[in-house]
């Protein structure tokens, strides 16, 4: 009999990728998805630790599931990730009645786990070695991941993956989890890379987002030869079937020269680069340990624009960290004005136990000046973000079409013509009338509206390729 898989996934891109895993790993022990939690035969909760609200969210979660558990004690439930990594046995302190508890560098181990807490051996825990409770090479082993499995069905969409090239975090800026939770920073091997690329390719996917904490520091030693981002992009990209290369999270001092060429000189990759500042004042980036000033981060920026004139470059900001005044706040307003980041993501900074920043600096700055900076940040990026965007009415744009937009799946669309959304080259997004056949190509689209966040725009019929043809012939 099948069994019932019901997962959930919070937090980044590495956390989408790591439940993708999990889900083939369990597949092939004959377990099915599915969107009911009471038919679940187990339930998993691929977690978040960055931010205090995500783990809140998490134990509320695990509070209703206590009665599911008492309903049916057979249901497993499971908690993975970042949060199982930081709180191990607190969890089961908080929620008795879960049966797993697995960290981010031991899901390669979820199916024999559920096995034995099936067969009845009870409550499993397998968590990765603390940064200082071994030898660096021992800790890095405690970390590694299970990249090869994949399951096209948890992909965002069958044409676009995630792929893995780093693992871990060796920068330690002081608000962040990162480093404790998914160990040291550790590259994968070129070669490795390349052949999960080749087989995605293989398998219909059109764009692979390359994926690490600080993606642009990737450096794989084999013998005397060392391969960074650039040369592996160029290798990447000589993959047929391959449309488009994305790279995130960038980390500003890495952003090399010979990358910033990649991006100019090879087409496939994409002209979007996500880059966080975190903060415009040099007191809060000192504190914060990022490894830049102000003036670097602008110089690096400039640089980026002078070789890539058309990339789009996003940010991550940070308001509220300890001891951040009205100045320093209005040094990071003064760097979003003038840097004309494509958007920004902006999170009021919380306090993470077991972080520098918790050990050494007062979580000083009250919520509701937080939220005050949040809204005024934000407001000041979203005037640019829409500025930017009514730029880009007029224009043409390769789109690759990622699925029905959220407006048309919540209506429930279907027929002939349906709200379509996709993305450009520089990540945009798009939204536009078309067929489902369409979904999974590259389509001109010429832009005709805009707010801050979208693009709408029409299929330029006349390039659309035989396949709009066929439908419109059958349909008659
Ligand atoms: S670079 Fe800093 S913010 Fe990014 S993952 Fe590493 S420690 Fe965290």
């Amino acid at each position: 009999m099948t069994k019932k898989l019901y997962i959930e996934t919070v937090g980044c891109q590495m956390n989408m990728l790591d439940s993708e895993l999990v889900v083939a790993s369990l597949r092939r022990e004959g377990y099915e998805l599915t969107a009911n939690k009471k038919e679940a035969d187990a339930i998993l909760l691929n977690t978040c630790s960055v931010r205090q609200h995500a783990e809140d969210k998490t134990y509320s979660e695990l509070g209703r599931l206590k009665h599911a558990k008492a309903h049916n004690p057979h249901k497993v439930i499971g908690v993975l990730g970042c949060m199982a990594q930081k709180d191990q046995h607190l969890i089961f302190k908080r929620a008795p009645y879960v049966d797993l508890v697995v960290g981010p560098g031991q899901l390669h181990q979820v199916p024999q786990l559920i096995r034995q807490i099936v067969a009845g051996g009870g409550p499993r825990i397998e968590v990765s070695l603390d940064r200082t409770a071994g030898s660096n090479e021992q800790i890095k082993r405690s970390h590694e991941s299970f990249d090869p499995l994949r399951d096209p069905a948890m992909r965002p969409t069958p044409y676009q993956a995630y792929v893995r090239i780093m693992i871990g975090c060796d920068k330690f800026c002081t608000y962040c989890i990162v480093p404790s939770v998914r160990g040291p920073e550790q590259s994968r091997p070129a070669a490795d890379i390349v052949a999960e690329a080749r087989q995605l390719a293989g398998e219909g996917c059109r764009e692979i987002t390359l994926l690490g904490q600080t993606v642009n520091s990737y450096r794989y030693r084999a013998g005397d030869v060392t391969t960074r981002l650039a040369d592996l992009l160029a290798q990447l990209h000589d993959i047929d079937g391959i449309a488009r290369l994305k790279f995130v999270t960038n980390y500003p001092k890495d952003m090399t020269d010979d990358l910033l060429r990649a991006v100019r000189d090879l087409p496939k990759v994409s002209p979007y680069l996500h880059v966080p500042a975190q903060s415009g004042s040099n007191r809060v980036l000192e504190r914060m340990k990022r490894g830049y000033t102000v003036e670097e981060y602008r110089d690096m920026l400039q640089c980026t624009r002078e070789t890539v004139p058309d990339a789009a470059v996003t940010s991550d900001f940070i308001v509220g960290f300890c001891g951040e005044t009205e100045e320093d706040f209005q040094a990071t307003c003064d760097l979003v004005r003038e840097s004309r980041f494509k958007n920004s993501f902006i999170f009021k900074y919380s306090e993470r136990p077991g972080t520098k920043g918790a050990a050494r600096y007062p979580d000083d700055i009250p919520d509701d000046e937080k939220k005050r900076r949040n809204n005024e940040l934000l407001g000041i990026q979203n005037a640019i973000s829409h500025e930017d965007n009514q730029s880009q009415i007029g224009r043409q744009f390769e789109v690759l079409v990622e699925g029905p937009s959220k407006t048309s799946q919540k209506q429930g669309e279907t027929g002939t013509v349906i709200q379509l959304t996709g993305r450009t080259h520089c990540d945009r997004i798009v939204v536009f009338e078309g067929t489902e056949r369409q979904i999974g190509q590259l389509l001109p689209v010429t832009i005709y509206d805009a707010s801050a966040f979208t693009l709408f725009g029409h299929v330029v019929t006349h390039e659309a390729g035989p396949e709009l043809y066929e439908l419109v012939a059958s349909s008659k």
